[in-house]
Order: C-alpha cells, then sequence, then structure tokens
C-alpha cells in the first residue's frame, strides 16, 4: 500500500514532520523595533525545530504589516530632516511614483507615516540598490525582447 508521502524538514532533517498552518497570528521584532503583530498568515512548517516557509500570500502580507508596523514606530522618532519627498526619490531612482508606492507597500522602500501619507525614509545606501535593481530587471527585460528598442545611455549619465 502507498501511503502519502511526508516532507522532511529541510532545516532539522526531521522525517515527515511538516504541517499546513492555515491563517494563524504571530508578532515579529525587527532590531531596534518592538514586536509587530502579523497575519493571518498560512504556510508548511516543521513540527518539531519550528521552521517554515509561507505561501507566497503571506510572505507579501508579511512584508507588508512589518513595513508598515516599522514606518508607525519610525514616526514618532524620525524628524523632517529624515524623511524626503516621493518626487525627490522618483527622480533618484528613475522609476515612476506609482513604482515607488508600491516598493513601500512590499516594504522594499522604508517609510514613515504622516498623517496617513507615507513619506520615504532618507536613505542613499537604499536608493543606490533599488537602483540598481530596477535598471537589473530593465537589462533583463531588454535582453528577453520585451522592449523594443533600448535606449542610449549616452545623456543620462
Ligand atoms: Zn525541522
Amino acid at each position: 500500500m502507498r501511503t502519502k508521502k511526508g516532507k522532511d524538514c529541510p532545516i532539522c532533517g526531521e522525517k515527515d514532520c511538516i504541517e499546513v498552518r492555515s491563517k494563524f497570528k504571530d508578532s515579529v521584532t525587527p532590531k531596534g523595533y518592538t514586536a509587530i503583530e502579523v497575519g493571518p498568515l498560512s504556510g508548511n512548517f516543521c513540527k518539531k525545530c519550528g521552521e517554515g516557509l509561507l505561501n507566497k500570500e503571506s510572505e507579501r502580507l508579511l512584508d507588508k504589516q512589518v513595513a508598515e508596523g516599522k514606518a508607525i514606530q519610525d514616526s514618532k522618532r524620525l524628524v523632517a530632516a529624515d524623511i524626503i519627498d516621493i518626487d525627490s526619490v522618483v527622480k533618484r531612482i528613475k522609476v515612476s511614483r506609482q513604482r515607488i508606492h508600491k516598493m513601500m507597500e512590499e516594504g522594499k522602500l522604508p517609510y514613515v507615516f504622516i498623517g496617513t501619507r507615507r513619506y520615504p525614509i532618507k536613505n542613499p545606501s537604499i536608493f543606490d540598490t533599488l537602483r540598481k535593481n530596477v535598471r537589473t530587471h530593465a537589462l533583463q527585460k531588454i535582453k528577453k525582447g520585451n522592449v523594443g528598442k533600448a535606449r542610449s545611455g549616452k545623456y543620462l549619465c
């Protein structure tokens, strides 16, 4: 008789120990922050060591909730000089305003709340990293032929 194949844990190596956990709540404490409540999350977890993998949707939700939690805490301690307006970041990273909002939403670009509006935190090294990533993606697209014409970078520098 064939039994349903159990999954082994890639972290601790325990056999047949992976269980599905659905819609649980948890809290995350990033370094330098107090605990941030997250959830509901779902994924596969090891019964022995507790390590696990969230599903894609939960991963996105977690990133969003952690970014939001950090933003709320940072809003209370950062001053005006620590933040930057979206237009400046648009110029810096060379992407659309919409993309900047998405980066904040996805937790790629740290931000704070002022009222209900989001403002990016001034962090040149993160801007540089994001700009490089955006350029890399653009180049990959060009290589795959998704973009009709690659613009000459001659006048962009
Ligand atoms: Zn394990």
